[in-house]
């Protein structure tokens, strides 16, 4: 049987202990991760954890729009490390400093992502973020590109999907309808699902709970749940460059 695969997990900002508790309880929800960094020294432990667990499908390395600092040209040689799968997160956040920095910053790793081959997860919220996207969409232009823990409006998601984009739900989508009714017509081909898990007070989501999304999106689409975890196991593999 395929697994689930939840798209993006924050696993390095976990202690030891309970990351290994949490990865325990994902084997046996038949849960695979991709394993995402948001700055450079978390890029390195994910470049660990890729090589480390065979529940790790694969890591992103990248600088979060929040921890934007200009070309990052490191990534370029964390990327090249084997278990590597995309760039990011990365792209605009209204609370992060600077747009030009921004700018600067996301630019420098769709370019990595394109020169690599690598998928490019993309982390797009708050004030004015989207904007910022919009005025650059060339860059994405050719590349693989995930957009991650969607929660935007039919505006965002019709921009992405005529561009071939993957669009990713988490939690959202199980109380949303503004979001059910989204994922309805997303192109079948594009849809993925995560939990964006990481340690926080009074967050207690996990990689495992990603098959409550799916049993969602299952509704959503009228599919069954077998069909659900066959069609976005082949997603994921595909968004990912995954082998299997
Ligand atoms: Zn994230």
């Amino acid at each position: 049987m395929d697994p689930w695969y939840d798209t993006h997990v924050h696993l390095d900002r976990f202690p030891a202990t309970a990351r290994e508790r949490l990865l325990e309880r994902a084997r046996a929800a038949g849960v695979l991760v991709v394993a995402v960094a948001t700055d450079l020294e978390s890029s390195a432990a994910v470049v660990e954890l890729a090589a480390g667990s065979p529940l790790v499908a694969g890591g992103a390395v990248g600088v979060h729009p929040r921890q934007a600092r200009g070309a990052v040209r490191e990534l370029t040689d964390l990327a090249a490390n084997p278990g590597v799968v995309a760039i990011g997160e990365c792209g605009f956040d209204g609370s992060g400093p600077g747009w030009e920095l921004q700018a600067e910053t996301f630019l420098a790793q769709a370019s990595i992502a394109r020169n690599l081959g690598l998928a490019l997860v993309l982390h797009i919220d708050g004030d004015g973020a989207w904007d910022q996207l919009a005025t650059r969409g060339d860059a994405l232009e050719g590349l693989r590109v995930v957009r991650h823990y969607f929660t935007g409006d039919s505006v965002q998601a019709a921009w992405h999907a005529e561009r071939g984009h993957f669009a990713s739900f988490g939690n959202p989508l199980r109380r949303t309808s503004q979001l059910q009714e989204i994922t309805a017509r997303y192109p079948p081909e594009l849809l993925l699902i995560e939990t964006d898990s990481y340690p926080a007070p009074g967050r207690i989501t996990q990689p495992a709970d990603v098959v409550k999304v799916a049993e969602a999106l299952a509704g959503v689409r009228g599919w069954s749940v077998p069909e659900t975890r066959e069609r976005l196991a082949n997603n994921t593999r595909i968004a990912f460059g995954l082998p299997g």
